[in-house]
């Protein structure tokens, strides 16, 4: 089990929850970012830093909504072989020292642009709501 990044990332990738993982697993397609299935530790913290609410722990996923295919879409990326690499990513040891990996899933590279800058823009929007909220909250 581990969290999962969802559709809401594609084409924003502001990269906040990578400066807040503590074990460094979330590694950089190229249009989404993909959280590693095993080794994530289910801290949370990626997920609260999220300006667009893209981040998700795998169980509360409803398995009939949007989110649902990027569960397995994390297996795909780092256990099959992606656009232009011979060999599947596997464990590469940390997101820091592999580097950007400029390919993505068929499932991501299949979002339309257009699609996902306005679901982006829409999820940015209710992010930002909702980070205001947390921030009602906190006062
Ligand atoms: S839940 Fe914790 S360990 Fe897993 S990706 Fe998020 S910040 Fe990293
Ligand atoms: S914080 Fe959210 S939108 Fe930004 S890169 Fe991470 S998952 Fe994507």
């Amino acid at each position: 089990m581990a969290y999962v990044i969802g559709a809401a990332c594609v084409d924003v990738m502001d990269r906040s929850c990578v400066d807040d993982c503590p074990v460094d697993c979330i590694y950089e397609g190229a249009r989404k970012l993909y959280i590693h299935p095993e080794e994530c530790i289910d801290c949370g913290a990626c997920a609260r830093s999220c300006p667009v609410d893209a981040i998700s722990w795998d169980r509360d996923i409803d398995p009939d909504g949007p989110d649902a295919p990027h569960i397995g879409d994390a297996e795909v990326f780092f256990y099959h072989p992606l656009p232009g690499r011979p060999a599947p990513l596997r464990e590469p040891g940390g997101a820091s020292t592999l580097g950007p990996v400029g390919a993505d899933t068929a499932l991501v590279a299949a979002i339309p642009r257009a699609t996902a800058a306005a679901g982006g823009a829409a999820a940015s929007t209710a992010g930002t709501t909702a980070a205001g909220a947390r921030a009602e909250e906190r006062r």
